[in-house]
């Protein structure tokens, strides 16, 4: 017991020393309290492994200090199980932490009490994260952490219920962390779960994997020491140089692709150099083609020009040391941290009061969205439809079609010019009578293809959308504005015809 004891406090002083790292003036005592009340809480209580229960929200917590997540959350993660699991509530939480822990807990005891089976259970799954992460984007984040935790612990679970969490987990947490951004939360999810959902593949590719990095560990290694050396001399400080390698459901994805041939593969260990300023990355890019010879067309400059998604880097694949081919990665911290944390660096960034990139911007944007037409969502069949139309946003596959003016829109696959018009304002879709793509006249049921640029013609004194248009669209954005105006138009025809029909008795 006593030994359970000191195990624990070593845990949540790990915890401690880790937010500290990343916010110097973080509430320790807040956070120690947090852990404490769990602790009671959760008295007497064990996991299916047999381990003391408070592991669990004390390693939820971790993941999440890893993402350099501000303390509300660290805190909220660890009494994330009290309301349901124990006696404590809501109220109780409330009184010792505050609304604002409160209501976080409350967003993620709502999101744990599914029961249904099958494609309803689906369907419900979706409408809650959907509802949750409208209404407080720290409760998806929590709840992403405490899936990975599970994930990682499922073998003291029974074969079948393995099996469902896991799918869920590949199904339904995994494309949401994608769209948010949250890459890192993204891969963990997926290479967890994966190995439950194709045992027999993910064997195969880890098996891949081991040997390749046996083979290159000591090749990367040095590499990574002569380019240090290299930096250092030019008066540039490297904040971190590291091998990165591939997560390995994606390495599976591509290599599927390449009809399993791991010879096709190049990018399985990739060089990332973080340095303070822009110009530095400009300038250790010099200093790696004064090195090493440049593959062509392999010179990728993110930063001036970011992809589409928002992603800045420098990226070169050289002829490095013997000859062998090797991609290094250029980037400052900051996006860094947006690359891999996607929206839950916006809190970092913005309580600084530096201002977030366009990606993290993006992704916010998305979520505001959400949260807009959340109000709109109903019960009944109309709700199932939004919601369909909502899970086509996250699941299919994202275009991106440029404005004249140079601004990227992003879509889902087999957008039309009505949806483009749409996504850039209701105005512009709702009096949109043509468009132009690559200077060509097209019809507006023409499929948009990524690296189009579109060009939307409208008429001011358009009164509204066609509802012939709800037949090809395909943004639940499109859907909804065109299905409401076309409401509208039948309420006023509807009440007219009453007025006219009063007059008549
Ligand atoms: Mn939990």
């Amino acid at each position: 017991m006593l030994l359970v004891e000191s195990m624990q406090s070593i845990s949540v002083d790990n915890l401690i020393k880790k937010v500290l790292t990343y916010q110097p003036g973080a509430d320790v005592d807040m956070i120690r309290l947090a852990f404490e009340f769990a602790r009671d809480a959760h008295e007497g209580q064990v996991r299916k492994s047999g381990e003391p229960y408070i592991n669990h929200p004390l390693a939820t917590a971790e993941l999440l200090a890893d993402m350099k997540v501000p303390t509300s959350i660290i805190v909220a993660a660890l009494l994330h199980d009290v309301p349901e699991d124990t006696i404590v509530t809501v109220e109780d939480i409330r009184k010792n932490f505050g609304d604002d822990i409160a209501s976080i807990v409350a967003g993620i005891t709502k999101l744990g009490k599914i029961k249904y089976r099958g494609i309803d259970r689906y369907v419900e799954n979706l409408r809650k994260m959907f509802i949750a992460m409208a209404s407080d984007l720290r409760v998806i984040l929590i709840k992403f952490a405490d899936r990975i935790h599970n994930l990682s612990t499922l073998n003291a679970l029974p074969p079948h219920k393995r099996l469902r969490v896991a799918l869920e987990s590949m199904q339904i947490y995994a494309p949401i962390a994608n769209r948010l951004g949250v890459n890192e939360m993204r891969a963990q999810l997926e290479d967890l779960a994966f190995a439950h959902v194709m045992p027999k593949e993910y064997e195969w590719v880890t098996g891949l994997m081991e040997q390749a990095i046996r083979v290159k560990k000591t090749y990367v290694d040095r590499v990574r020491n002569i380019i240090e050396q290299e930096i250092k001399a030019n008066d540039i400080e490297v904040l971190d140089i590291h091998g990165r390698v591939k997560h390995k459901y994606s390495l599976y994805k591509k290599l599927l692709k390449y009809e399993r041939d791991m010879v096709q593969i190049h990018d399985l260990v990739a060089l990332r150099i973080i340095v303070p300023k822009i110009s530095d990355c400009y300038a250790v890019l010099g200093i790696i083609h004064q090195k090493w010879k440049p593959l062509k067309g392999r010179i990728k400059d993110y930063i001036a020009q970011p992809k589409p998604n928002g992603y800045q880097s420098l990226h070169t694949t050289v002829f490095c040391e013997e000859g062998e081919i090797v991609e290094f990665q250029i980037r400052t911290e900051q996006m860094h941290d947006e690359a891999e944390l996607g929206i839950a660096a916006h809190w970092q960034y913005d309580e600084d009061g530096k201002t977030a990139s366009p990606k993290v911007r993006k992704q916010m944007a998305w979520v505001k969205d959400l949260a807009e037409r959340q109000k709109f969502l109903k019960s009944g069949p109309e709700f199932m439809e939004s919601l369909e139309s909502i899970k086509i946003d996250v699941f299919q596959n994202r275009i991106f079609v440029f404005t004249p003016e140079g601004d990227v829109i992003d879509l889902p696959e087999d957008a039309t010019p009505v949806d483009f018009a749409y996504a850039i304002h209701s105005q512009i879709g709702n009096t949109c009578v043509g468009a132009r793509i690559n200077d060509h006249i097209v019809s507006l049921d023409t499929k948009l293809c990524s690296g189009d640029c579109c060009e939307i013609i409208v008429d001011k004194n358009r009164t509204g959308p066609n509802p012939d248009w709800l037949s090809f669209v395909k943004t639940s954005t499109a859907k909804y504005h065109i299905k409401s105006r076309a409401k509208s138009r039948l309420t006023r025809w509807i009440r007219n015809i009453n007025l006219e029909s009063g007059k008549d008795n």
